[in-house]
């Protein structure tokens, strides 16, 4: 066995709750995260660093300026390059952990490919900004029986919440409709403090190594809710929601994979941008780069084209022939640029 280095791990293996087989166990699992953001940065940071041994980073986006104060991942080279958050995550995390298998994935979850992304690993952590992702993991969670970690953070205030099908609350069970877009404080309208994101990343990876070490079975199924600038740390059981169920982890009604939900152009969180899902398949970036830079100042790499394609508005399109327009909250205007540039 050299799964563990020398000593690399022996602070973690001497606290007794973990020990050496737990520190097997971290080695051996296989965890999602989907996004990577300031949650999925940072839960993915602690997870890398404890010795997990597989992390599959999903992520639609690329880093911007305006998610440094948090993203823990990320730094001015990465924003300056236009790498994918996926695929810039994994660079830095390889440097911390030569031994993690990572497998960053540039995509936007949707209906087609949450099951073959999310149905095969141990534990899916949520660091996501938006319900329609939610939905989509909870709803592959209860159909493949997969733990998963929810997390949100606003402002200085958090919330975790782990949920394991058959023994907790689901989401649907906490929250049976999603709020509607724009209902609810944003981190774009109520602004976060950044530890507050670290704080959540971090209770997230303890938890998700708990699921690891200790089974399914010791999941409080309590949700976790703090405010950091008030002090307040609180606990709030939903066993009652447990016992009564809801559609989905108890008659297996899948509105969000099998398409009856979602899929709307999505403002993305903390962003003067909106992402139009792709409707047209692959794109051939190469060409799509050349014609654009006939309009604008285009930058390209293997993942995606970025051009300024009106005044203050810019254009991104990704290989899978999804596309961010910023500059913009409009999703109407966001989905006439994509028409008027992809012709999707
Ligand atoms: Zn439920």
């Amino acid at each position: 066995m050299t799964t563990f280095d020398g000593d690399r791990y022996s602070r973690q293996t001497r606290f007794s709750p973990l020990g050496v087989h737990g520190q097997e166990r971290l080695a051996a699992a296989r965890v999602a995260i989907v996004g990577c953001g300031a949650l999925g940065s940072v839960s993915a940071m602690a997870l890398a660093r404890a010795g997990v041994g597989s992390l599959r980073l999903i992520d639609r986006d690329i880093p911007e300026w305006s998610n440094l104060p948090r993203q823990v991942l990320f730094d001015e080279a990465d924003v300056a390059a236009g790498v994918p958050k996926a695929v810039a995550a994994a660079a830095h995390l390889t440097r911390i952990n030569s031994r993690l298998a990572v497998d960053p994935v540039v995509v936007d979850l949707a209906a087609t490919n949450a099951e073959d992304l999310l149905g095969d690993v141990d534990v899916i952590v949520d660091g996501t900004d938006n319900f329609e992702a939610r939905f989509l993991i909870n709803e592959v969670a209860c159909r493949h029986g997969v733990p998963w970690v929810h997390g949100g953070a606003i402002g200085a205030e958090g919330r975790v919440l782990s949920i394991v099908p058959g023994s907790t609350a689901c989401l649907r069970c906490l929250i049976p409709d999603p709020p509607a877009p724009g209902a609810l404080p944003t981190c774009e309208t109520a602004g976060i403090l950044g530890p507050t994101a670290l704080v959540v990343g971090a209770v997230q990876a303890v938890e998700v190594i708990k699921l690891i070490v200790t089974g399914r079975d010791h999941a409080r199924g309590t949700l976790l809710v703090c405010d950091l600038w008030e002090g307040v740390w609180r606990t709030v059981d939903l066993s009652p929601l447990a016992e009564a169920g809801c559609a989905t982890c108890r008659q297996s009604d899948y509105p969000w994979i099998e398409g009856r939900c979602g899929g709307r152009p999505t403002p993305l969180c903390g962003r003067d941008a909106v992402q139009v899902s792709a409707r047209g398949g692959a794109v051939d970036l190469e060409s799509l780069a050349a014609r654009l830079s006939t309009i604008g100042k285009v930058h390209a790499n293997r993942w995606m084209v970025r051009a300024d394609v009106a005044d203050g508005i810019q254009l991104a399109v990704f290989a899978d022939g999804r596309a961010i327009v910023s500059g913009t909250k409009d999703e109407a205007k966001a989905r006439a640029i994509v028409s008027r540039f992809l012709g999707a």
